[in-house]
């Protein structure tokens, strides 16, 4: 795990931070600054620098990933009214955190296209 990633030191508990969700491979916590009534970030606790970085035979990550999304809207009643999901990866994507990681955000209408 990288020393300097935010992200592994939130995962492995060495920064406080409230987390909403916890598996044996997966955590969400709340974004420092979000972007919806409900922004969550779920991250895999291994790092990956980004999708792209997942290797094959580890894909079965982003499932567990897509998994804590569907438990979180359950739990919070965020579902049916709905949510969206987003992954950005690389310069393009506007990624600035080298974690992998969805965004969970939920609370208000969502527009088309996205920034
Ligand atoms: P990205 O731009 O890489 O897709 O998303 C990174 C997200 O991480 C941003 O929404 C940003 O607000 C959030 N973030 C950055 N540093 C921290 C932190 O130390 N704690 C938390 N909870 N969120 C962070
Ligand atoms: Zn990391």
């Amino acid at each position: 795990m990288p020393l300097d990633c935010i992200f592994c030191a939130i995962a492995a508990g060495e920064i406080p931070s409230q987390l909403v969700y916890e598996t044996e491979h997966v955590v969400a916590f709340a974004d420092l600054n979000g972007q919806a009534p409900t922004h969550l970030l779920i991250i895999p606790r291994r790092h990956y620098a980004s999708l792209q970085d997942v290797p094959a035979e580890e894909i079965g990550i982003v499932g567990e990933l897509m998994q804590a999304a569907q438990e979180l809207a359950r739990e919070r009643r965020i579902w049916p009214n709905g949510y969206r999901l987003v992954i950005n990866a690389g310069p393009n994507g506007g990624q600035t955190v080298q974690h992998l990681h969805v965004h969970f955000l939920a609370g208000r209408q969502m527009v088309w296209p996205p920034g």
